[in-house]
């Protein structure tokens, strides 16, 4: 099948990708979309999932609902991708495009820790969401250790949300006074770049005795023994280990050559590739960004610029700034704010604003937009 622009993947980044083709293009628009799955989850939702708050089904966002002028969804799973030929096979079709943008995100992989899937949970992924939430009903005494895994993973405060969180929900148990919960980070600090986000955290682990232990790395556990072994040779106990997986890019980019170090690179002028005609956006790249969808979403702003230069004329885009707003959840409703910028000045900056009724109704608005803008649902 012959298509204009084919974007793989539905997420943050080709969802706004696709509505800003749309919008300036109508019918002309000539994209194609697919993703494996039949709808969007945010990521913020599988902590609803994980409390228990929310079923997968209520937070899934249906692509069949997409009626977007020039824009045809498939439902198909990628099994290749040629960047040379731009020719994409699925497990339904072979596609072969005039300009080819990859926004598949990150996967996980949760055997890179030994022990972690006999031991441990992790709630990164929407099936790992919906475990904890039934590990959670059994839960109410003893240590319970959050831990990054990797290097880098998708939302850098998300740790500290799940801590605040759990500690609501043992709260609402009763179960607060028996249980130690414990963060441990390779990171120095929640959000390096920025001491004023970071200590903002902090605080709000300190405030619900949740214990914070940075610089610190879990390379393993024992399942039979419940120790999380770490880096150093000290042994942790735990009752309850949820884990951060270490995050890889989806096999069938890791086999199409477009990957260096196990991420895409890609220019911030515009997002294209070492590959004519391909392009590279959100958690799948390594732009020098944290993976979240906030920025995965922007940089589909200024690649859409691009495509739209290319295919109609007009101006090229400035260059993506890495500025984004990220909203943080610090338990019984309120939400603090990051705002950061990652390359619109000399060095990565960062202001936080503690949880405030605004800033809580300022989130639910940032779903409810996105849910509109790109599904057409009104609620
Ligand atoms: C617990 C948690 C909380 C988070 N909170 C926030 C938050 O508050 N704010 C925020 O901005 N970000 C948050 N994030 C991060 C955010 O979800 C991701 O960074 C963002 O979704 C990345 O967008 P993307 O477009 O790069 O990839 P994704 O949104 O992951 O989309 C990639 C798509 O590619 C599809 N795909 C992959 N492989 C294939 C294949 N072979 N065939 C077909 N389709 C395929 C997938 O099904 C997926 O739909 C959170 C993440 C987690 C886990």
């Amino acid at each position: 099948m012959k298509t204009r622009v084919l974007v793989l993947g539905a997420g943050f980044g080709g969802l706004e990708l696709t509505t800003r083709l749309s919008e300036a293009l109508g019918d002309e628009a000539g994209v194609t979309l697919i993703d494996q799955e039949e709808g969007f989850i945010f990521g913020f939702s599988k902590l609803d999932v994980m409390f228990g708050h929310q079923k997968p089904e209520a937070v899934r966002h249906l692509y069949r609902d997409i009626v977007k002028p020039g824009v045809t969804f498939k439902q198909e799973t990628i099994t290749a991708i040629d960047p040379t030929a731009r020719r994409v096979t699925t497990d339904k079709d072979v596609y072969e495009t005039e300009l080819l943008v990859v926004a598949l995100g990150a996967d996980y992989a949760p055997e890179a820790t030994p022990g972690l899937l006999e031991g441990g949970n992790e709630f990164y992924s929407v099936a790992g969401a919906e475990r904890v939430s039934q590990v959670l009903e059994g839960f109410d005494s003893g240590v319970a250790l959050i831990a990054v895994l990797g290097p880098f993973f998708k939302c850098p405060p998300a740790p500290y949300e799940a801590a605040m969180l759990l500690h609501d929900y043992l709260q609402a148990k009763g179960a607060a006074g028996n249980v130690t919960i414990r963060v441990i980070t390779p990171m120095p600090a929640p959000v390096p770049i920025s001491e004023d986000i970071s200590q903002g955290i902090v605080a709000g682990l300190k405030e619900r005795g949740i214990e914070y232990w940075p610089s610190t790395k879990v390379t393993s556990l024992d399942a039979e023994r419940r120790v999380a072994l770490l880096e150093d040779e000290r042994e942790i106990p735990y009752d309850l280990f949820l884990g951060i997986p270490v995050h890889v890019a989806p096999p069938v980019v890791e086999e199409s050559g477009l990957t260096e170090e196990g991420w895409i690179p890609v220019s911030t002028d515009n997002f294209s590739t070492r590959f004519e005609g391909v392009y590279a956006i959100g958690d799948v790249t390594s732009a020098p960004v944290p993976r979240a969808g906030v920025f995965a979403e922007g940089e589909a702003a200024v690649l859409a610029e691009h495509l739209l230069a290319k295919l109609r004329g007009g101006d090229e885009p400035d260059g993506y700034n890495g500025a984004a707003v990220c909203y943080v959840e610090f338990g019984s409703g309120q939400v603090g704010k990051a705002n950061v910028n990652f390359l619109g000045g000399p060095k990565p900056v960062g202001r936080f604003s503690p949880p405030s009724e605004e800033t809580t109704e300022e989130k639910a608005e940032f779903g409810a937009a996105r849910r509109r803008r790109w599904f057409g649902h009104q609620v």
